[in-house]
């Protein structure tokens, strides 16, 4: 019940603030015009690439054990020391020991989702290390103290004039507007991190059996210095992420940034296949790689949710969702919001704990269209919806009241609208119109009030489509 007040309370608190509306308007706004344009320039046979690059990672999602073994006799191999961890503590408690085992002092780390589904940050913190961030956006939300707010994009709720202001309050510059000097200032502080570095830490965008490969793309180049700069490198990889090869790898790769940003390539490409080798000047003296089960085997082990982990982590699931961009992604209080962080959280976590966010889903499909591996979310967020009601069979007596009084609000709005003489005769007073405002909006039935929350109703019209149809003659049946 706890997790139902918060999660309600950090939706509120979220549909409050306009600066978030606006600059999630404006950047949904660019992405969606840059994925038209770059699909009709570059992708002409964007279908069939969706229907393949399904095809693919549903084969290797059947074969993931044998996959996960041939990774680790290739990559041991090459050099790459693999490690597995069962669970987020697992996997913390391992780079812990790699960092106290070796007296690393300096840590930086790349943009991983899988860092902060384990809550690395705050597991180092608590055990005396300090990570540095070397991504931008992470860099904004890391000073902000907030989490990322998006897969991709993890600053996208601020605008310039807000990054400004954080700049200036913690890294004690000037405060500027101007995106130019605002990535000025961004470069000397990411730069300055970088001197000295012992540690680094990524995650993996693909993992190559055949190879032994991971890669890893990337639009800043701060991958590439966290990759090779320091003298360990530690890669963070989520066992779906495992393909047979590298050429599939670079089927899917190409798709990522087209499907989520509308970007024709990663301006990085990095594909790591061990340490530096003898004569090479440069790259780690250590690779390791810690592949992270955290729910994903008993997920790949039912066929009915399995299609999840086909998700390449593109994003373009959420800059679609109308409820992700009225809401942003802290209102989903999980690591992965969007329609993906649905389908996803309550089954890496406990749908127990988490099922109540299923209800930000309005099932209006678009993630389903937009998604390149051709995941069936709104599928999957309704089959979640059903075993969470399910298990769900001793409701509260509050949820019992809640329930019965939603039901009898539908009843009636049902008896209405399938009248047609009535729901006209009705809504032609003004006064009728008003009162229906007044019912949905302003709490005289309390389930019609939580559904109308955060939604601006507008004056409803006393002419129908019919009288003007009458008026112009039109026959309407
Ligand atoms: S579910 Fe599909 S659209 Fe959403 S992030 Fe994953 S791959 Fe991208």
């Amino acid at each position: 019940m706890s997790q139902i007040v918060s999660h309600k309370n950090a939706v509120r608190a979220q549909l409050k603030e306009q600066d978030l509306h606006q600059a999630l308007d404006n950047a949904v706004h660019n992405i969606h015009r840059n994925r038209a344009q770059c699909l009709a320039e570059h992708f002409s046979q964007w279908e069939e690439m969706r229907t393949e690059a399904q095809e693919l990672k549903t084969a290797a999602l059947e074969h993931l054990g044998a996959l996960v073994e041939q990774f680790e006799a290739q990559a041991t191999k090459n050099g790459i020391k693999v490690h597995y961890a069962q669970n987020a503590a697992d996997a913390c408690a391992i780079i812990e020991q790699l960092i106290t085992e070796r007296h690393i002092a300096r840590i930086i780390k790349a943009k991983t989702m899988v860092s902060e589904e384990i809550g690395l940050q705050d597991y180092l913190h608590a055990h005396g290390h300090e990570v540095e961030v070397s991504d931008v956006g992470d860099l904004i939300v890391h000073l902000n103290h907030e989490h990322p707010v998006h897969i991709l994009a993890p600053a996208m709720h601020h605008d310039r004039y807000s990054i400004g202001k954080i700049f200036a309050q913690n890294l004690h510059v000037a405060e500027e507007h101007e995106p130019e000097r605002l990535m000025q200032i961004a470069r000397r502080h990411l730069r300055s991190a970088f001197e000295h570095l012992q540690m680094g830490i990524s995650g993996v965008n693909f993992a190559a059996a055949q190879e032994g490969a991971l890669w890893l793309i990337e639009n800043e180049g701060n991958g590439r210095m966290c990759t090779t700069a320091p003298d360990i490198h530690v890669a963070l990889c989520g066992i779906e992420k495992i393909v047979p090869s590298l050429h599939e790898a670079s089927t899917l790769a190409q798709m990522v940034p087209a499907a989520g940003l509308g970007q024709f390539v990663p301006t990085f490409n990095n594909i790591i296949l061990g340490p530096r080798r003898e004569g090479e000047l440069d790259g780690p003296k250590e690779v390791h790689v810690i592949l992270l089960d955290n729910g994903r085997a008993a997920i790949a082990a039912k066929p009915e949710y399995r299609s999840v982990l086909r998700c390449l982590r593109c994003s373009a699931c959420m800059n679609f969702c109308p409820v992700f961009k009225q809401v942003g992604g802290h209102a989903y209080l999980t690591t992965y919001p969007g329609p993906i962080g649905l389908a996803l959280s309550p089954q890496l976590h406990n749908l127990a704990q988490c099922g109540h966010m299923l209800t930000m889903c309005s099932q209006c499909k678009r993630c389903a269209e937009v998604c390149p591996v051709k995941i069936p979310l709104p599928d999957l967020i309704l089959q979640l919806r059903r075993h969470y009601v399910e298990q769900a069979a001793h409701p509260d007596q509050e949820t019992v009241k809640r329930m019965r009084l939603l039901r009898l609000t539908f009843a009636l709005f049902a008896q209405m609208a399938v009248s047609g003489k009535l729901w006209r005769n009705l809504m032609k007073k003004s006064y009728a119109a008003d009162f229906f405002v007044q019912l949905t909006g302003k709490a005289l039935l309390p389930p019609a009030k939580r559904w109308a929350y955060g939604h601006t109703l507008p004056r409803l019209k006393s002419t129908f489509y019919r009288d003007i149809a009458q008026i112009e003659g039109v026959e309407v049946q």
